[in-house]
């Protein structure tokens, strides 16, 4: 095979060097680094490819479907999502796996109303407007969460149609959770006897579920569909997540084709067979009560990351059982080393698995670093 030319070579180093440089200021995005999948290597040589049902064997026997299968199984458990009568796919992140919920309950309810809090992740809206469906938005509380008596005022104004409803388990910015039981209450309070509840775990599903007291929103709580990313807590180098489904709902998308000799129940065609092995390594390796810790060490180092802002006066805060800390905004050039996301006056930096305290205290001197450096501008 040909080699690459000089000049190129060049080009791909330098880059691969500013990727490893800039791994190491990245706080402010819900991404897990301390993962080693070197052990898989060998399967970068494959072209995997799980098109089509992970259920459904296929004519594309080069694949990982049994792998992904396993996965599938951890999160229906996890979920206690109904044994006999559940379904799921390694998805190519959270986005997918709410378009996969809004499009299985489109097909259930055509002529429902979605609602969801003006704190939702941007891929449901985009959903909504590629499904073509009738949606309103909720506002919020001043934590993210959603505001129950608006969501009770305007669905009573509805109460003739079926409410498709996306529960945020962790909003993007702030790691609000919105309640499962308190959207049930008012489902029940207006009398709507047809409804759908989706629930984007993409940031926080897996280890609220994973610890325990946290969980109020999984299918024995009254969801009917959750989401979540692969690439957030568990960790991997290629977008990726999961998506579990109650399964007679999916029974009302698949057909058979007969190209790839299984059934088509998913949004893609062809679907990454490597990211389902990456899953599973990790879910093997660490086990549920390996996550679990990780969970508990995340949220120990968010508890951390508070005080320590606070004691060099800044402003933060987190949510319960969160582990993104909230604080005001530093300047554009700080927020843009750290790789931290604004809102407003806000930002926040995410402790997920692999942020050290060391790696903490480092961001912490760099912000007090700047701080000093704004009071002596403020004061030449
Ligand atoms: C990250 C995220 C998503 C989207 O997930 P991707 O894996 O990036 O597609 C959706 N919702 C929430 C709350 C998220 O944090």
């Amino acid at each position: 095979m040909n080699q690459l030319q000089a000049a190129d070579a060049i080009r791909l180093k330098q880059y691969m060097q500013k990727a490893v440089d800039r791994s190491k200021y990245f706080i402010g995005y819900p991404i897990s680094q301390d993962f080693d999948y070197r052990e898989l290597y060998p399967l970068l040589g494959l072209p995997l490819n799980n098109v089509g049902d992970p259920q459904v064997e296929s004519t594309y026997d080069l694949n990982s479907r049994s792998i992904e299968r396993e996965v599938v199984d951890f999160f229906t458990e996890l979920f206690n999502a109904p044994v006999k009568n559940s379904w799921g796919y390694v998805t190519n992140g959270g986005s997918e796996g709410n378009l996969y919920g809004l499009y299985v309950a489109r097909e259930l309810y055509p002529n429902a109303v979605v609602y969801y809090s003006e704190a939702t992740h941007y891929s449901v809206q985009k959903n909504i407007h590629l499904l073509n469906m009738p949606s309103i938005v909720i506002r919020c509380q001043s934590n993210g969460e959603m505001d129950y008596e608006d969501l009770n005022q305007v669905m009573q104004l509805h109460r003739h149609q079926p409410a498709i409803i996306i529960a945020n388990i962790g909003t993007t910015m702030m790691e609000a959770k919105d309640s499962v039981p308190a959207i049930k209450a008012i489902l029940h309070n207006c009398a709507i006897k047809n409804h759908y509840i989706h629930c984007d775990g993409a940031l926080a599903g897996t280890y609220l579920a994973l610890l325990d007291d946290a969980n109020d929103f999984d299918f024995s709580h009254g969801a009917d569909s959750i989401a979540i990313s692969g690439h957030k807590f568990i960790g991997s180098p290629i977008p990726c997540g999961v998506v579990i489904v109650k399964k007679n709902y999916r029974d009302r998308i698949g057909k058979t084709i007969p190209y790839i000799g299984t059934i088509d129940t998913t949004i893609t065609g062809s679907r990454n067979g490597h990211s389902p092995v990456f899953l599973w390594h990790a879910i093997k390796r660490m086990g549920r009560e390996g996550l679990k810790q990780r969970a508990i060490n995340s949220l120990a180092m968010a508890e951390y990351a508070v005080q320590q802002l606070n004691s060099i006066g800044c402003n933060a805060w987190k949510n319960e059982n969160a582990i993104t800390v909230v604080f005001s905004a530093p300047s554009k050039e700080f927020c843009q080393k750290w790789q931290l996301a604004t809102e407003g006056d806000w930002t926040h930096m995410i402790c997920m698995p692999g942020i050290t305290k060391e790696k903490v205290d480092e961001f912490l001197n760099d912000l007090m670093e700047e701080s000093r450096l704004k009071t002596a501008m403020a004061e030449a």
